[in-house]
């Protein structure tokens, strides 16, 4: 940590005359700027740089030492990662914020004017990749040796603007300005195969051996984040591979004038970590994707091979170096390739390595929707990865074997667990290759791991209960309070010492002031400053005027009808409607904030954003409504927004069909913060409902088992309809065309209510009507919501992402973190 040696060294110096110092050295040396003239970009790269020298100084430090005995090491494996603008959060982490401040003000330079110009790397869609950089997060604070790997994309998850009320996607050019915390490593490179046939042969040992000859070769690079840990000697890695073409262009045929050819093969190979795929809790049944997919494992295996030879060890002890994580099946390819690699590369025999990958790699499951849970048509994948298709085939007979030895004469088993589907077109489930090659399976919230065992992996948790665990996620209290919420920070640090942000139990001392009225004003007092801040940029972005004293009803999230914003927007115009016929009906005035991006090709969510911005049109400046209600749809939700967003929350909206939402974060981040809650029973809201208390959490909807019954014996929407006058009206009110755009306009999504309504919007109408208006109740009492409002986050310690990762090490990966625990 920063005070432990002496450090003279120039770089890394502490005193803010010595970070002034380094950051003007920076200024002129690695951006050629002089003083006067730089921008306030060149300050934030100035500024960036200097601070990557301390972490970076860390990282050496904590990464190059050569132990006696090597720890075992996490590799977390996601397509995915969102960390977020990371200056400020290095800031914190290293106990330099105030001084870097100091340092800048004396050369009349504002921080918060230096942090606005980071731009933030959009690697991921939503909570998935958020989960990853919390990980990557906790993992550095408790001190594992980790790196998290995943891919470069150039273009990251896009823009989002709204233009006359519609999503507009706009390229996310997140690397232009230049990116200052990677470090590109030239030496790790690794080449990857594509298509090509096998060959086997007998070698001069007697052994069978394949071979594989691929058509392509593509080159991954590898470029380094190092992510500090609060308060913390530890980083991790974050090692992102972009692919590169092996030559740069295709001599022969440049030679022979064919410029297209040459230079196609280029274009193709970088084309790989071009653009992520922006679609949330989907598959994507693209023949990149997989490609995708197959580089980034590859090369993730390769390099973890090419660490493991420096350490002097072998392959065969690559499971005592490495616990694998696949965040969710995006990475399953990696059983397969682990496996070529030890055998066709290694010569391992076939039962060594296999006992070798399956004590290497551990699988989460972040879904149970049919349409999200990964399979790869058997042509497309023998064409593309033909060994690979070899050796998941050799595990899938072996492993169904096994099963026909364990359960003799009960042959429904085999094709219900097969790696291959093969009912109709052939397909390889992604589900089962990585939950065969694991040791270990684990759901992301208690009802989630147990929907898991129940439904999509039944079969497996019957031959293998041992095999399946959970872990509830977490979040990292540290970016999302302490960076996110100043003004809380400072009264948690007063109330509950100042090592909260590492030890987050010990926020539960806040619960007996919560019967405090002057600590209780000075908590109102932090909410209102946040909301405050929140009203200025929403005016800022959208020029919608918003009452920081009315109720902050926030639902943000990727926009998804099992997420059920539309029960949310029914809600709403109910209201409206109730207040046009009764312009004296109780109800307090409430700010409707959504946010969230909808697949560019996802129609219905489109709709959904459209109707909440139309929503906004109608109500805001009725006069009739007086500003008593107001709808806002916030563009362009990402970590930065996030930020100023879950801070500003009274009330969070967790409302998704029970059994749909595996866990969720967003619920935590803002109950954490004082939100209540307005919750179905899914995911992670069923713990953070016994942890803050019934009483203080708005229940309400169908439950998972209801929600399955009503699944198979049948429903109709249309009788909610008939029979729920409040419901009837607000859909006939939508469908009239009042909202404008004429009649037409959501006549698909009406459509979809009445005729299907997959995810009970309809069914839950009147639960969730009945729970907003004790929601409403509640707000009336600002004592009695405060008091409910500090419970929230003082009994939210078990949902820092440090618990989570705590539990991967002690019960999945097997390491020792290095800091002890709380
Ligand atoms: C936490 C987070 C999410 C996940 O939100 P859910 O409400 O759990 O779906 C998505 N996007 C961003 C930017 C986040 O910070």
């Amino acid at each position: 940590m920063k005070s432990k040696s002496p450090n003279t060294s120039l770089r890394t110096g502490t005193k803010a005359a010595e970070i002034r110092q380094a950051f003007l050295d920076h200024l002129t040396c690695s951006l050629g700027r002089l003083p006067a003239y730089a921008s306030a970009h060149d300050h934030y790269l100035a500024l960036a740089l200097t601070v990557r020298d301390h972490v970076v100084h860390l990282g050496v430090s904590s990464f190059g030492g050569k132990e006696s005995k090597p720890q075992r090491r996490v590799a977390y494996l996601s397509a995915e990662f969102l960390p977020g603008p990371h200056l400020a959060n290095h800031l914190l982490n290293l106990g330099l914020s105030e001084t870097a401040r100091k340092a800048l003000a004396s050369l009349d330079i504002d921080l918060d004017a230096v942090l606005e110009q980071e731009e933030e790397p959009g690697l991921g869609n939503g909570g998935l990749g958020r989960l990853a950089s919390c990980y990557l997060d906790s993992l550095a604070t408790v001190g594992v040796q980790s790196i998290g790997y995943g891919i470069r994309y150039e273009f990251g998850i896009f823009d989002q603007q709204i233009r006359d009320g519609w999503q507009v996607e706009i390229t996310d050019k997140w690397l232009h300005g230049g990116n200052p915390w990677e470090i590109h490593r030239p030496g790790a490179a690794r080449d990857v195969g594509f298509g090509g046939h096998t060959e086997s042969w007998t070698d001069d040992f007697g052994r069978h051996r394949v071979r594989w000859l691929p058509a392509i070769t593509v080159r991954g690079e590898a470029y380094d984040t190092p992510i500090s840990g609060y308060n913390s000697d530890h980083i991790a890695l974050m090692r992102l591979w972009k692919s590169e073409a092996t030559e740069s262009f295709d001599f022969e045929a440049f030679n022979h004038g064919n410029y297209d050819r040459a230079v196609e093969q280029k274009v193709d190979s970088e084309n790989l970590s071009k653009v992520l795929y922006p679609n949330d809790s989907f598959r994507h049944g693209k023949e990149l994707r997989l490609k995708q997919q197959f580089f980034f494992s590859s090369c993730s295996l390769q390099d973890m091979l090419r660490i493991l030879e420096m350490q002097g060890a072998g392959p065969e002890n690559f499971h005592e170096h490495w616990a694998v994580q696949l965040n969710d099946t995006h990475p399953a390819v990696a059983v397969a390739e682990l496996m070529r690699l030890l055998i066709d590369v290694h010569l391992l025999a076939w039962d060594q390595a296999w006992e070798i990958t399956r004590a290497t790699f551990s699988y989460t499951n972040h879904t149970l929707l049919p349409e999200a849970l990964e399979k790869w048509p058997i042509d497309l994948f023998g064409e593309l990865l033909p060994r690979h298709l070899e050796i998941i085939l050799e595990i899938n007979a072996r492993f169904l074997d096994e099963v026909r030895a364990a359960f003799p004469g009960e042959d429904w088993r085999i094709a219900r667990l097969s790696i291959i589907d093969e009912n109709g077109p052939r397909y390889v489930r992604m589900a089962h290759l990585a939950c065969v090659g694991s040791h270990t399976v684990n759901g992301v919230a208690e009802l989630h791991s147990e929907l898991v065992k129940q439904t999509v992996l039944a079969d497996f948790a019957e031959i293998w209960p041992e095999k399946f665990t959970n872990v509830t996620n977490g979040v990292t209290p540290r970016r999302f309070v302490a960076l996110a919420n100043p003004g809380l920070s400072t009264l948690l640090s007063k109330a509950a010492g100042k090592t909260w942000p590492g030890k987050l139990s010990k926020l539960s001392k806040l619960e007996a002031l919560a019967d405090d009225a002057e600590f209780r004003a000075k908590w109102r007092q932090v909410k209102l400053a946040n909301k405050s801040r929140l009203a200025e940029l929403i005016t800022e972005r959208t020029g919608i005027l918003t009452d920081p004293t009315s109720l902050f009803d926030v639902q943000v999230k990727r926009i998804h009808e099992y997420k059920r914003q539309h029960l949310n927007l029914l809600h709403i115009l109910s209201l409206y409607l109730k207040i046009k016929r009764d312009p004296t009906a109780d109800i307090p005035a409430r700010t409707f904030i959504f946010g969230g991006k909808a697949a560019p090709g996802y129609f219905l969510a489109k709709q959904i954003i459209r109707i909440s911005t139309a929503a906004g049109e109608l109500i805001n400046d009725d006069p009739d409504i007086a500003g008593r209600l107001k709808v806002v749809f916030f563009p362009d939700f990402n970590v930065r927004n996030a930020q100023y967003v879950y801070p500003a929350a009274d009330l969070s909206e967790q409302i998704s069909m029970a059994g749909m939402e595996a866990s969720g974060t967003g619920n935590m981040k803002m109950s954490l913060n004082g939100a209540l809650t307005i919750g179905t029973l899914d995911g992670a809201n069923v713990e953070i409902r016994e942890a803050v208390g019934e009483e203080n959490f708005f229940l309400f909807g169908l439950t998972a088992d209801e929600v399955s019954e009503v699944e198979v014996c049948g429903h109709h929407p249309r009788q909610h309809y008939e029979s729920d006058t409040e419901l009837r009206e607000t859909i006939d009110f939508i469908a009239s065309g009042a909202l404008g755009g004429g009649s037409g306009l959501f006549q698909p999504l009406i459509a979809n209510l009445l005729e299907h309504d997959p995810y009970l919007v309809l069914a839950d109408f009147r639960a969730y009507g009945e729970a907003q208006q004790r929601v409403s109740e509640l707000w009336t009492n600002p004592e009695d919501w405060a008091r409910a409002s500090i419970l929230n986050t003082a009994r939210m310690g078990k949902f820092s992402s440090d618990r989570s990762i705590r539990e991967y090490c002690q019960r999945i990966w097997k390491v020792k973190p290095g800091k002890p625990s709380e």
